[in-house]
């Protein structure tokens, strides 16, 4: 009997430790099968480093990056490959959130059930949801500087233009010394991974704070005499307003009434309008994070927390999470989740991977939605102009973001189109660009233009 016990216990304790060790790879297969087929050295899918499996399209169809010859190229025109660089990535993989890198497994068709099951070489087409023509009349609309422009469909999610700048020709990629400024961040995608200090484009956050807190801000009225003083330091602003309400005071971008505001309303306030509008928490684009903003608290009554009202101090916000902020605006409060791939496709034409819809976020109620819209097509209608954007139902806001002593500020331009046929939603930054809406507003113009107008 004795024997018998012993040697249930032994066999049990076998069935045991297989249980455990098969759970345990099938743990690690689950977690980690991803990097197993995409190291490298998998000769299926790599040569030389490189992968030369799978294709990316744009939304048309246009080639972005395919294989020739069992290697890779890009596609044949020259804007359109630096245009589309950091969505589609490098062939080196150099830029991390690149589709060729963070996609490599759906490219060479790898799933948990199959495996690498495309075998042929040829891998799995992406096909994104950018304009590859409009990317580029983006790019030559940066003229040069560095900056981001995202446009993206606010009912569908789709990304049709996200450029990044700078970056450089894959088909020639340069050796980056850590000092050459010219291509400072070149590998990283600005409207995905970066944040910048908001300026202006920030106090749409704060008006949407005064809105739902403070019952009497229709009946009240500023008075900028070009400056103010909070905490023992002086704010400026950009003008000398007079006596205006909070209409004339968003359009005009009054510094004065929006730091009187800030202190009205104090930092956790603000500071939960921010993280409403999705602008401080990081979200997900397809396999991608897109980078999360910030808002620090200052203390109460200090020239910090009226600066952080109007989107200087330690604000920084992101691109792409400003335009999808705009795209609720547009959509009464709920914005389309942006999202970057349109289909999969095997190379027998099967769908290769699931695409869910992207589905919705709330951002704010509708009503609050409604009366910020009026207010940023007001703002383009009595101050910014609309002969900037002939032909075009713009509602913005402009920014024009202090950054480091001595350099020229950010220029920001970021809201959406008021037209069901084109729903557009879009921010532009144009690092030390200057004056938002001259510089940042026409590059936007530029890319709606073509966007509605061909
Ligand atoms: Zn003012």
């Amino acid at each position: 009997m004795k024997r018998i016990y012993k040697r249930t216990v032994a066999a049990l304790l076998v069935v045991v430790l297989f249980v455990c060790g098969f759970g345990l790879y099938l743990f690690r297969y689950i977690k980690d099968g991803d990097e197993w087929v995409t190291f490298a050295v998998n000769r299926h899918a790599y040569t030389n480093g490189v992968l030369t499996t799978g294709s990316i399209y744009d939304r048309n169809g246009e080639l972005l990056a395919g294989i020739e010859d069992g290697g890779r190229v890009f596609s044949d025109d020259y804007t359109v490959r630096r245009a589309t660089l950091h969505v589609v990535g490098d062939a080196e993989g150099n830029i991390g959130t690149g589709l060729l890198t963070s996609y490599a497994t759906t490219l060479m068709g790898y799933d948990l059930i199959n495996g690498a099951y495309s075998r042929t070489g040829e891998g799995n087409s992406i096909y994104t949801t950018l304009d590859a023509e409009l990317c580029a009349t983006a790019l030559n609309a940066l003229g040069g500087s560095k900056g981001a422009v995202v446009v993206y469909n606010y009912e569908t999610g789709e990304v049709v233009c996200m450029v990044s700048a700078p970056g450089f020709d894959p088909n020639d990629p340069p050796e980056i010394d850590g000092e050459d400024d010219r291509y400072d961040g070149a590998y990283i995608n600005r409207a995905i991974s970066s944040t910048f200090t908001p300026g202006s484009i920030f106090k749409v956050v704060t008006l949407a704070a005064a809105i739902e807190n403070l019952p009497d801000l229709w009946d009240k009225t500023f008075t900028c005499t070009g400056e103010i003083e909070v905490g023992g330091e002086i704010i400026t602003c950009s003008g000398v307003h007079g006596t205006i309400g909070i209409e004339d005071a968003l359009a005009m971008s009054c510094n004065v009434a929006f730091a009187q505001l800030s202190l009205e309303l104090g930092a956790e306030k603000i500071e939960r309008y921010a993280e409403k509008a999705g602008l401080l928490d990081s979200f997900d684009l397809g396999k991608l994070t897109v980078a999360g903003g910030r808002y620090d608290r200052a203390p109460e009554g200090s020239a910090d927390l009226a600066w952080s009202g109007i989107g200087q101090y330690n604000d920084l916000v992101n691109p792409l999470a400003m335009a999808r902020y705009m795209g609720a605006i547009a959509a009464q409060g709920r914005a389309a989740n942006p999202q970057l791939i349109d289909k999969v496709r095997t190379p027998l034409g099967l769908p290769g991977a699931i695409t869910w819809p992207s589905g919705h976020t709330r951002l704010m109620s509708s009503s609050t939605a409604d009366t910020l819209k009026q207010m940023l097509r007001y703002n383009v209608t009595s101050y910014y102009g609309e002969w900037r954007f002939p032909g075009l139902a713009v509602c913005a806001k402009s920014g024009t973001a202090e950054v480091a002593e001595g350099d020229a500020p950010h220029a920001w331009f970021t809201g959406f189109l008021d037209d069901p046929e084109n729903p557009y939603a879009f921010a532009v930054i144009v690092e030390n660009g200057g004056w938002g809406v001259s510089v940042a507003g026409a590059v936007a113009n530029q890319v709606l233009q073509q966007l509605v107008y061909g």
